[in-house]
């Protein structure tokens, strides 16, 4: 009798949905240990023909604004119609300040004890560019353990909703009511990245504000051209507390799926996404051949302190390193 292979057992549990195989095999992603990246990297490509089926939906928010509470009541939701939601975070804030903006553990409560639900914090080491690479990666383990709605949750700091941009299908942005307040300090391109725009706590006495804000939205991105030349934004309100207008809004991303699938846009945003994180695995490598390799190292410090003393020139600087490296 021959042993059993381990990859063979590990893909097998992992496709029938055993949440702890899954949750093992992200923490080898996780890892910055050579033999459990190799052992991450094998999993994948063997589990990559049960991928790509999943709606990819990223959601983004400033701390407060109802990004958990959303979550929760539209994942619950969704699961209620016989959907398997797996909710994943890119915390851009935990690299610089130790701590984490989404990483509370007491967030989605209901949700994270729910057979069919599996959520995941932000893979806390390192740059954003290695976070958005886990992520990636962990979205199509999910994917492969047959999760068929992916959250992909960040908060509106720095690049991390162009990153949770470009690794989803449908971009929700959720706004608080006060519209007013908010509109002149609102970043130009986080409308043009939204797909769907969501005006969240759209309940109690903030319901005008809301109806107000929901009216300042549409006009702002009538002034604006759409990403998609097919596709209007829509400008939804909601309350994640009292479970109003989800069902509304879940209807707008199918709307959302549906025309840009019959547009083809759906496929070749994928294609597109597919081509540029190729491009970015690349930058990341040979950027890190390059500042590893001995030489080179040797010679960064007294490169940059000429640059700073005005003695040598950015351009016959990089000119002289990439000579050295190559
Ligand atoms: P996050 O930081 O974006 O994840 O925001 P949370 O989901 O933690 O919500 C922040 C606060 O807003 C909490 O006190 C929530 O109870 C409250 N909240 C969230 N959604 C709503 C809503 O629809 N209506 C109202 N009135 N409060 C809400």
């Amino acid at each position: 009798m021959t042993a059993p292979d381990p990859l063979q057992e590990t893909l097998h549990r992992i496709r029938s949905g055993e949440r702890r195989a899954l949750a093992k095999a992200i923490t080898l992603l996780e890892s910055s240990r050579a033999d459990h990246q190799q052992q991450a990297q094998d999993l994948l490509e063997a589990l990559l023909p049960g991928t790509n089926q999943a709606l990819r939906i990223g959601i983004t928010g400033v701390p407060g604004v109802g990004k958990s509470t959303f979550i929760e009541a539209f994942g619950l939701s969704l699961i209620e119609q016989g959907h398997r939601v797996a909710v994943l975070a890119v915390d851009p804030s935990s690299p610089v300040t130790g701590g984490s903006i989404l990483g509370d553990k007491t967030r989605m409560n209901e949700l994270s004890q729910h057979p069919d639900a599996f959520i995941r914090p932000s893979p806390s080491a390192g740059i954003l560019g290695g976070v958005g690479r886990r992520t990636r990666e962990t979205m199509l383990l999910c994917e492969a353990a047959g999760y068929d709605v992916i959250f992909v949750e960040t908060v509106g700091v720095g690049q991390s909703e162009t990153l949770v941009a470009s690794m989803t299908d449908c971009f929700l942005v959720l706004m608080l009511p006060n519209a007013g307040d908010e509109l002149q300090g609102i970043k130009k391109g986080i409308l043009e990245l939204a797909d769907l725009l969501v005006v969240n706590k759209a309940d109690g006495d903030q319901m005008a504000l809301a109806r107000h804000a929901q009216q300042t939205y549409r006009q702002a991105l009538r002034l604006m051209a759409s990403g998609h030349a097919e596709w209007t934004t829509p400008v939804l309100t909601i309350s994640a507390l009292k479970h109003q207008g989800l069902a509304e809004l879940w209807e707008s991303i199918r709307e959302f799926e549906a025309s840009r699938k019959a547009s083809g846009a759906w496929e070749q945003n994928r294609r597109d996404q597919q081509r540029r994180w190729f491009w970015s695995l690349v930058e990341e490598a040979l950027l890190n051949r390059f500042q590893t390799h001995p030489a080179v190292r040797q010679e960064i410090p007294e490169v940059e302190r000429l640059i700073h003393e005005d003695a040598l020139l950015p351009a016959r600087a990089a000119q002289r390193l990439l000579k050295v490296f190559l």
